[in-house]
């Protein structure tokens, strides 16, 4: 995961999220949750102007692998940090929306919200300290925080599966050609971060750090 600079909150969504307030007051989780549902219709998170917040402050990436999404505003999904279901009155809470490819997201699914283990990479500026990425692909706690940290970064790589096999696969691939390859590396080093030749960010400025130590 990497540091993400959060935007204002989008104008038509802060609309929409003061009307369902109105509409949701007094009523408990469940009832609110069923009164979205009944009009999910109306009342909508991932709009265009939503995709266009996403689209600059996620350098159009993933929130979670960093993998840059091709084709952003037909693949990218909205993730709610709480989920609707147990926290309905956050739904249209831009503090709660982060994007997600659409696999990240379906790997978390339904999967509870925990608010000592959760890593908003809006919130946290050390993001990127929780995590190490190995030649073998896949990506690990950072063995030299305290056990609490390295528990939050299992955590989050256990939500999202960050090591399923075909991220795995990409990921080792691209650290590869990385670390073989010195042409590749300097050029990437002058690429905008939303460059599509940077697959995956956190990697990226992972390997970057390694190389050059501060
Ligand atoms: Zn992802």
């Amino acid at each position: 995961m990497i540091k993400i600079h959060r935007t204002h909150n989008p104008a038509v969504l802060e609309k929409t999220n003061k009307t369902f307030q109105t509409e949701i007051a007094g009523m408990n989780e469940k009832e609110a949750y069923d009164f979205y549902k009944k009009h999910s219709r109306v009342y909508l998170y991932n709009t265009n102007e939503t995709k266009t917040h996403f689209k600059i402050m996620n350098k159009e990436r993933c929130s979670f692998c960093t993998k840059f999404i091709q084709d952003f505003d037909d693949e990218m999904t909205v993730e709610h940090i709480q989920l609707k279901r147990d926290a309905p009155q956050l739904i249209f809470e831009w503090n709660n929306l982060l994007c997600s490819c659409r696999t990240c997201n379906t790997k978390r699914s339904t999967k509870a919200h925990s608010s000592e283990k959760y890593l908003d990479p809006t919130n946290i500026t050390d993001i990127e300290k929780y995590f190490c990425y190995e030649l073998d692909g896949k990506v690990y706690p950072n063995q030299e925080l305290s056990r609490q940290e390295q528990q939050q970064a299992a955590y989050m790589i256990k939500l999202y599966q960050l090591n399923r096999k075909g991220l795995v696969c990409k990921r080792r691939e691209f650290m590869k050609q990385i670390m073989s390859d010195d042409d590749f590396y300097n050029s990437l080093k002058t690429m905008d971060e939303a460059s599509q030749n940077i697959i995956f960010l956190s990697v990226f400025a992972y390997y970057k750090r390694q190389r050059m130590p501060s």
